[in-house]
């Protein structure tokens, strides 16, 4: 069996693994690198036309011709660092993956042979390969990790994940998880963005909490709150306390409105009654022109990280129909995903804000990805032979092989840090 490195070693995002057993290659994730694509382009849409391998050399996409013969590609979860590579790479073999994570990947790459699986259930690939999802909690719906059986083993990919057990839309499968362990889980590649944070990651019930108690301490002004599109479970939250606190709430641009109508289709979501989805700009400059009275109104945005296109730049900017005033709040339900660029746009945007005489509330947010004592967790429970981190750059990767250390595995023999580019036999 072979484990091949093709991106997000070197840094995070544009995650892509490939395991051979054979002469069949199953790749694992196809994602693109965010924080270098806005180096170069705003509009993801405009890369459209531009080569794979031009957009590999800016490190927006994984090396993909790096695996030959593949027979499936599977997709772990919908953020764009998972499947985002997509349109550009093409892949011709079959794409498996939950409903909800399928449903995402045909919104991005039209022509894609799409196969979706439940939780529980396996697909036969080949001789080589069959293809078992079990479910886990994150920051987004339907997330997965990926376990592939081989005639070597089986081989369970963990990227993303935390465990939140107290999440209102997911479950992680422990009882799977145990039963894996017992078996025989010759390789685990796993996600290490936290590892070198200790503790566990708190659940989104901390955010929940957070959220009623800001919500019940404005008394007025206009509620403006920004959070990531994807991140259904937070979305509920936040629409469950403007209901509470009796405004009505208006959902303004494309990317939320997408992913909240995919969630009500799945049951997932339930949208107050007088909510209003706003995706297109007329409908939402007649919905704001007629904004009155700013205490009976909550308005969720695009923009958390300062993206200037998003509708929260754009308010500060002046180019929207509402104006934001003295005594306005704006609720940030995210961190700053740390990367330079986004540093300093947010810097600009609360510059912006703070202009206006706005407030500021930061830091409603947990993170969707395991912290130490999730992982310390997560090897307790697969006993895997093999570890190789993946998802993080050479200083995350390096705390994860501390830990994995930690717990009596061998670096070299049995923990691998392996670069982009580069693969290992086992
Ligand atoms: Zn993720």
């Amino acid at each position: 069996m072979k484990i091949i490195a093709v991106g997000g070693y070197e840094a995070v995002g544009r995650n892509m693994t490939g395991v051979s057993v054979g002469k069949e290659t199953v790749a694992l994730d196809n994602g693109i690198r965010l924080d270098t694509l806005q180096m170069y382009d705003r509009e993801i849409s405009m890369l459209q036309a531009k080569k794979p391998e031009y957009l590999a050399r800016m490190d927006v996409l994984p090396r993909a011709d790096r695996l030959k013969d593949v027979v499936a590609q599977v997709i772990s979860h919908g953020h764009l660092d998972h499947i985002g590579g997509l349109p550009f790479n093409r892949p011709r073999a079959p794409i498996i993956s939950t409903p909800y994570t399928v449903e995402m990947g045909k919104r991005e790459y039209r022509g894609g042979d799409f196969s979706s699986i439940g939780y529980g259930e396996v697909s036969e690939v080949s001789s080589n390969f069959s293809v078992e999802l079990v479910e886990v909690t994150h920051s987004i719906p339907y997330s997965s990790f990926v376990v592939l059986h081989t005639p070597e083993g089986d081989v369970v990919y963990a990227s993303d994940f935390r465990f939140d057990n107290n999440s209102i839309i997911a479950r992680t499968d422990y009882k799977r998880l145990r039963e894996l362990g017992r078996g025989n889980v010759k390789a685990l590649i796993v996600e290490s963005t936290r590892s070198r944070v200790n503790g566990k990651t708190p659940s989104e019930a901390l955010v929940r909490q957070e959220l009623k108690d800001v919500m019940e301490f404005i008394d007025s002004g206009l509620i403006i709150a920004t959070t990531f599109s994807t991140h259904i479970e937070r979305i509920q939250s936040i629409l469950d306390e403007v209901v509470k606190v009796g405004r009505i709430p208006l959902i303004v641009g494309r990317s939320l409105v997408k992913n909240i109508e995919l969630a009500r289709r799945f049951g997932l979501l339930e949208l107050p009654s007088n909510a209003k989805l706003l995706a297109t700009p007329k409908a939402i400059k007649a919905a704001l022109a007629e904004l009155g009275d700013r205490d009976k109104y909550f308005l969720l945005v695009t923009g958390h990280q300062g993206e200037p296109d998003s509708v929260l730049s754009k308010m500060t900017d002046g180019r929207f129909q509402v104006k934001l005033q003295k005594n306005d709040s704006v609720l940030f339900c995210t961190d700053i995903i740390p990367t330079p660029l986004n540093y300093a746009t947010r810097h600009v945007l609360e510059t912006k804000l703070k202009s206006f005489g706005v407030n500021i509330f930061e830091g409603i947010h947990v993170s969707g990805h395991a912290s130490r004592e999730d992982h310390r967790h997560l090897l307790k429970l697969l006993k895997p032979d093999h570890i190789i981190p993946c998802h993080g750059s050479m200083d995350m990767r390096s705390d994860y092989l501390v830990l994995a250390a930690e717990e009596g595995y061998e670096v070299n023999n049995q923990i691998h840090l392996l670069m982009n580019g580069t693969e290992i036999d086992l």
